[in-house]
Parts: structure tokens; C-alpha cells; sequence
């Protein structure tokens, strides 16, 4: 008798228990009215938050941590998958950095999924791989805002305004820097130069420079003894005087070559880390600009 009591007792907290787990989840699951924007790295966040800037009725947050850098062999976490199922809009770059997002929306048809890097045709290809990192060039990147603020309007109308005057102040900032590469940066067409970080072949293209590409996947210490070889003997019998490095590579085979041929190192920030500050690319690739200029005449 005394036992059935127990259990009855421990029943009924049970069902207690379960009844408060469930009202706290529906609580926190509760939809705020919000649309609620995820963008999946980065360089992605900072094009949204200046589009969004001053928007009504929104939430905007980025998915992986602002210094992980790029996300091609990304691992989601239960805190990025809290962030992807809550959302109304996830905003990708495309072009296969975020293959962890196919199975998670394929079974989420609400979500709306925008690829910024859909009407971007100028693409680069190696070894049948497209290059995601396109960004880099300031006209791909305002192909990326024209895409992000379009799927905005079309998906949150409410903002429209907003919307589009940002992208349009953004849009002329960029341009405003776009020439001052043609016109700075002019003496650099032709110009040949070994880029060990995939991230600036297209920047590269933008300036009409003659990029020799070394696949280091973000990490010029992953170079083979070989390919270095390679490299410094290409780099003597043409003469090549500059060595493109991202500003967080180790630069222990770019000193390599400086050492052997002679040419100069250049650290350039591809915007995949930085602060939260909307200026953070424009920053960058100011930077990009001022290091490069010392690459003329040298
Ligand atoms: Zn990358």
C-alpha cells in the first residue's frame, strides 16, 4: 500500500515537472513578432548590418563566432542550430562554404535562404572548384549588398525605406573606394605576384594583377617543401618582387621566398575577422590599399 503511494507521489511529480519544462519552452519559444535575420559568418554580418542599420521590427544576429574565420569544414553547434531554427532569413555567401546549411533547411521550408553570391558571374575556378571568397573584389561585394538588400525588401517590405537608402550609402562608400584602387592602384595591373591566401585571387583580379596562386587553404605553412621550391624558382626566373599573405598566416614560407628571390611581403586583411564595427571591411580595405600602394614602383 505504502509503496503504490511512493510511486503515485513520484508520478505525479513527474508529470509536475514535465508541465513546467514544456510552459518554459514554449515561453522562450515564444515568437517576439521580430523578423529575425541569421547571417552565417562574418564578412556576411557586417554587409547586413549596414543594410539593416535603423531597421523596425528586426533582429539581426551572425551565426558563428566573429573571429572564427572562414567556414568552409564548419561544425554547427547547438547554440548556431538554436540560432538557424528561430530564424525568419538566413543570409549565406554561397558558393559552397556553408554546406552544413542544406540539411538543416531542406527540412525547413520556412526559412528563407539568401545566397549572396548568386548573381555574381565573374567567378574564379580552379581544379573544377569555384573560389568562394569573392568579397575581396569591391564589385562583387556590392553585387552581395544589391542581392541582400533585394531579398530584404521582397521578404520584410516594412523596411523598404530603410533598406534601401542604406544599401545605397553603403554602395557609394564602396564605389568612393573602388576608385580610388583604379586610380591609386593602376601601376599594379600586370604586375605579377605570389598569393599564398586564396581569399585574394579576387582581389587580384579586380586590380588586374597577375596572381600565381598557391592552394594553402587559408594557412601558407601548409605548403609542401616541393611546391616552395616550385615557387622560389618561378619567382627568380620571372622576377616576381611581391608576396601576397593574409595579415593572420603564419609567414614562415612567405619569409622563405622573401629570403630567396628577394621580393617583399605584403600581410593583406581579407575581412573574414575583425571588430563588430560597420566600417570593419571598409577599414580593411583601406588598409589593403595603402599596403598595396608601397608594392608600386619597388
Ligand atoms: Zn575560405
Amino acid at each position: 500500500m505504502k509503496k503504490k503511494y511512493i510511486i503515485g507521489i513520484v508520478v505525479i511529480i513527474c508529470i509536475i515537472i514535465a508541465i513546467i519544462i514544456l510552459n518554459l519552452n514554449k515561453n522562450t519559444d515564444q515568437d517576439d513578432g521580430k523578423y529575425k535575420i541569421v547571417t552565417t559568418f562574418y564578412p556576411i554580418y557586417i554587409m547586413t548590418a549596414n543594410i539593416t542599420q535603423g531597421a523596425e521590427n528586426i533582429e539581426l544576429v551572425n551565426m558563428a563566432d566573429i573571429n572564427t574565420g572562414c567556414i568552409h569544414d564548419y561544425t554547427l553547434n547547438t547554440e548556431d542550430i538554436k540560432k538557424i531554427e528561430k530564424a525568419d532569413m538566413i543570409i549565406q555567401n554561397g558558393l559552397g562554404l556553408e554546406s552544413f546549411l542544406d540539411e538543416i533547411t531542406t527540412n525547413n521550408s520556412k526559412i528563407k535562404i539568401v545566397n549572396t553570391s548568386e548573381n555574381i558571374t565573374d567567378l574564379i575556378q580552379e581544379n573544377n572548384e569555384i573560389n568562394p571568397h569573392v568579397w575581396t573584389n569591391l564589385n562583387n561585394y556590392i553585387d552581395q549588398i544589391i542581392t541582400i538588400k533585394n531579398e530584404l525588401i521582397n521578404n520584410n517590405p516594412q523596411n523598404k525605406e530603410i533598406y534601401t537608402n542604406n544599401a545605397e550609402e553603403y554602395i557609394n562608400k564602396i564605389e568612393e573606394l573602388q576608385k580610388k584602387y583604379n586610380t591609386e592602384l593602376e601601376k599594379l595591373k600586370e604586375e605579377k605576384a605570389i598569393c599564398l591566401n586564396e581569399s585574394f585571387e579576387y582581389l587580384g583580379k579586380q586590380l588586374g594583377m597577375n596572381f600565381i596562386n598557391i592552394p594553402t587553404n587559408h594557412e601558407e605553412s601548409t605548403m609542401s617543401a616541393e611546391t616552395l621550391k616550385n615557387v622560389i624558382n618561378q619567382a627568380k626566373s620571372e622576377n616576381i618582387k611581391i608576396i601576397i599573405v593574409d595579415i593572420n598566416d603564419d609567414i614562415k614560407n612567405a619569409q622563405t621566398i622573401a629570403n630567396e628571390t628577394g621580393a617583399k611581403i605584403y600581410a593583406l586583411d581579407s575581412a573574414l575577422t575583425g571588430n563588430l564595427s560597420k566600417d570593419s571591411y571598409l577599414n580593411s580595405m583601406n588598409g589593403n590599399l595603402e599596403k598595396l600602394k608601397e608594392a608600386i614602383s619597388k
